[in-house]
């Protein structure tokens, strides 16, 4: 048998979220995809928020001071601007496009918080678990501007922006091995498709924000609408096609950790005893 010729098995949606609607930080308004009642987690994914609206007061209040220890955050943002600042002096701006990939590692204390006070304000929360090795890491931010941003043409009508992850020979920015994750911003032409292979046993997921896009096999393929999010199994080759609009999703993955989890609020280890430390750490100041 020639191994050369197998093709990967194609993704299926094994399930579809729409999210719920909650806020956090100050009262900032979103839907929660992962991290909620209906998809506690998606091992290494710990939570998904999306942010999405044009009221002031929906996002204004923003993200006062708060810690993070044991995980990763992500931000992607999609309109608006967000200003970031941590106790370590750290400071930067999110614009349109951007993305900050935070290492919390053993812990920070940071705010986020809107530097408008009108328009549109819109993008994706994502929180990456660490493995156990690299709870205690050091904090690290990588941070891109859109422009570092690369972007692929893969196929006719097919722009994919590439946060993580390969493209042909285009390679995103962020470098994490411990999850080796993909995140992609994926625009197809209404009724153009695309094909993508998945590393290999990864947990993966699509969120389409715009338009619609049906997953899978020609045959067995499913509808996934704007803000519904489909958890993919089976294979790791994911068929993508739009609608009759133009579609626009986030397609993401990593390789799972099969850690045990021990998370409350933002501090997310593997132990109960590590948790009460934490707090202990945070209330300490030695964050
Ligand atoms: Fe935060």
């Amino acid at each position: 048998m020639n191994t050369a010729s197998i093709q990967p098995v194609p993704a299926r949606v094994a399930r579809k979220v729409r999210g719920m609607a909650t806020s956090d930080g100050a009262g900032v308004k979103l839907t929660r995809m992962i991290g909620g009642p209906d998809l506690p987690d998606l091992d290494p994914f710990l939570l998904l928020d999306e942010f999405g609206t044009d009221r002031a007061e929906d996002y204004i209040a923003g993200f006062p001071s708060h810690p993070h220890r044991g995980f990763e955050t992500v931000t992607y943002m999609l309109d608006g601007r967000m200003r970031h600042k941590d106790n370590h002096g750290n400071e930067g701006l999110l614009t349109p496009g951007s993305v900050q990939w935070m290492t919390a590692g053993r812990g920070l204390v940071h705010s986020e918080m809107p530097e408008q006070e009108s328009g549109r304000m819109r993008g994706f929360q994502l929180w990456v678990n660490l493995p156990a090795r690299d709870k205690m890491t050091d904090p690290k931010y990588q941070e891109f501007a859109p422009d570092r941003i690369p972007v692929a043409t893969p196929a006719p009508g097919v722009t994919v922006k590439l946060i993580a992850g390969r493209v042909g020979e285009v390679i995103g920015p962020i470098v994490q091995p411990a999850t080796d994750p993909v995140y992609l911003d994926v625009s197809l032409q209404s009724g153009k498709a695309w094909e993508y292979a998945l590393p290999e046993g990864h947990s993966a997921f699509a969120y389409v924000f715009e338009g619609a896009v049906t997953v899978g096999e020609a045959d067995d393929a499913r509808a996934v609408d704007a803000q519904e999010m489909a958890v993919l199994g089976g294979g790791a080759l994911v068929q993508l096609r739009a609608g009759n609009r133009d579609a626009r999703l986030i397609l993401v993955a990593g390789r799972p950790l099969r850690e045990p989890v021990m998370r409350h609020g933002p501090f997310v280890m593997n132990t109960r005893q590590e948790l009460m430390q934490a707090f202990v750490d945070f209330q300490e100041g030695r964050f």
